[in-house]
């Protein structure tokens, strides 16, 4: 916590610098001067205070805990996802994350000591995490809420300025985050800025000191690019197409309980969804009939608070598409005007389709054998490479193998997708897939810089470095410092 005088002076000091900020909430659509705002209050160093961030990190979870009806709500007239889906696969990520980060932030702030080389001898070396300053977020729709706000809780913890677009697509889910945030932030220090093309175009503009953006390859470029005209690092969250491989010797039963769930999770419409099987030939029949009966099982409906609608039609149009580039060996019922699609399972679908070159995200899961371990690893060495990748096999060499060898940005053994909610594991891409990570830690890193400190005393000054250049200093040099 901050000391008394400490608080007074800051409020001075923020007082005294920032006459545009008690007006900015009518004005905040006037981009230039939201940014300008965050970077004056960045300049007042409050943010540097970790106790300063752990209160926004909880006003943060109070606010959404206040509202979660509300959030509830407009994600079910989006896409009809449930408040059970809601809490469990959104809120539930946001609060673990924000109590995982405020239990440790005092830890990850302190400086840290580093060895020192015997040529700067008598010296202290350590490195000071300080952060960035003002930091854009770009949401994707898929995951409204917890695709937003955990970038924004790392990079609140790390000390920055935020200003967050979410999608526009869920339009209600992003109308209410806005609302929830914007009337409990301070512009200056958080705020949300709604809008499509134009207004991320608009955004794309200006000079920020990070960009942190989840979406697509598309997209994903445009952002790069954009980010480039002002050396502005970035964090690069996109998707691809994610692996399944089942190799002869698996526990297929507890295999494909644990993909079908993952896959068919916001009907298919997440980054690290299952997009593909590749099964080994001699359990291939088996693994289609139980994941048929997984399926069933499962009983996926909007009513049975399991299942969701396709974000909009045109992505519903494309996944239906989808379905003529091979045989349904299960599904296939779709209704486009409620952009409704089944559990599929697709099969005799070959690596060239559609199906198998474009990231599928939505319900539809295509079946491929192989008999080879060889031939998959080859395949997928020459595809880009996804964000994850999920293994069923109980043969360690084989398992070590695929890790080893594919590409991907990171995955699970014996399940898929919940690697993503262990806090203690960066997530994020490689190649295609993106660039940088984040949860926990990680994202607190990835909104920090990290200053390398030399700190010499004045008390002693070696001749060594310094003129003339004898041979006998040169042995010594060798001698001492190699
Ligand atoms: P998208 O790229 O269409 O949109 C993402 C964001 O970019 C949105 O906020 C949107 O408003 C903005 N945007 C769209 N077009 C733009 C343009 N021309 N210029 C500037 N901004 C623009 O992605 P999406 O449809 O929201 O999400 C689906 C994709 O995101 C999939 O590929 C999925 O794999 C990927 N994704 C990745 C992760 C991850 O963590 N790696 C998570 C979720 C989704």
């Amino acid at each position: 916590m901050i000391g008394v005088k400490k608080y007074f002076y800051l409020v001075a000091v923020k007082w005294y610098q920032l006459p545009n900020i008690v007006s900015i909430s009518g004005i905040t659509n006037n981009m230039e001067e939201l940014i300008n705002s965050q970077r004056v209050f960045f300049n007042t160093n409050i943010t540097f205070d970790p106790g300063y961030r752990i209160d926004q990190l909880h006003k943060l979870e109070n606010a959404l805990q206040k509202n979660e009806t509300l959030l509830y709500e407009a994600l079910y007239a989006d896409v009809k996802k449930s408040p059970y889906e809601t809490y469990i696969s959104e809120l539930r990520h946001i609060y673990k994350e924000i109590r995982e980060v405020c239990s440790n932030l005092k830890k990850w702030t302190r400086a840290r000591r580093a060895k020192t080389d015997l040529m700067n001898f008598p010296a202290r070396s350590y490195i000071v995490p300080v952060p960035l300053g003002c930091v854009l977020i770009i949401g994707s729709w898929n995951f409204p809420y917890q695709l937003s706000l955990i970038p924004v809780i790392a990079a609140l913890a790390a000390g920055n300025t935020v200003i967050l677009k979410p999608s526009e697509l869920p339009a209600k889910s992003s109308h209410t985050l806005a609302d929830i945030i914007n009337s409990n932030f301070d512009p200056a220090l958080f705020r949300v800025v709604e809008g499509g093309v134009s207004e991320t175009t608009e955004l794309l503009k200006h000079k920020f000191d990070k960009i942190f953006f989840t979406g697509s390859n598309r997209v994903g470029k445009i952002v790069y690019e954009a980010a480039a005209r002002n050396l502005t690092p970035v964090t690069l969250e996109l998707g691809g197409k994610n692996p399944v491989i089942f190799t002869e010797k698996c526990n297929l039963k507890n295999g494909v309980k644990r993909l079908v769930w993952a896959k068919f999770l916001n009907a298919g419409q997440s980054c690290v969804s299952p997009d593909y099987v590749l099964v080994n030939r001699s359990v291939k029949e088996e693994f289609l009939s139980q994941a048929k009966a997984e399926i069933q099982k499962s009983h996926y409906a909007i009513d049975n608070h399991n299942f969701m609608l396709t974000v909009n039609t045109d992505h519903a149009k494309r996944l239906i598409g989808y379905l003529s580039e091979g045989k349904i060996f299960y599904g296939g019922h779709h209704e486009l005007k409620n952009r409704y699609i089944e559990p599929t399972i697709l099969t005799e679908v070959k690596f060239d389709d559609r199906v198998m070159q474009e990231e599928i995200f939505g319900p539809i899961l295509p079946v491929v054998e192989f008999s080879d371990l060889d031939e998959v690893i080859a395949i997928l060495k020459e595809r880009p490479a996804p964000v994850a990748c999920y293994i069923y096999s109980s043969d360690r060499k084989k398992i070590r193998r695929i890790i080893q060898e594919v590409p991907f940005g990171g995955g699970a053994v014996n399940d898929s997708v919940m690697h993503f909610i262990n806090p203690n594991l960066p997530f994020g891409g490689v190649r295609e897939s993106g660039t940088g990570s984040y949860h926990g830690e990680a994202g607190f890193r990835n909104f920090t810089h990290y200053k390398s400190i030399l700190d010499k005393p004045t008390w002693f000054e070696p001749n060594l470095k310094y003129y003339p250049h004898t041979k006998l200093k040169q042995k010594l040099i060798k001698l001492i410092a190699g």
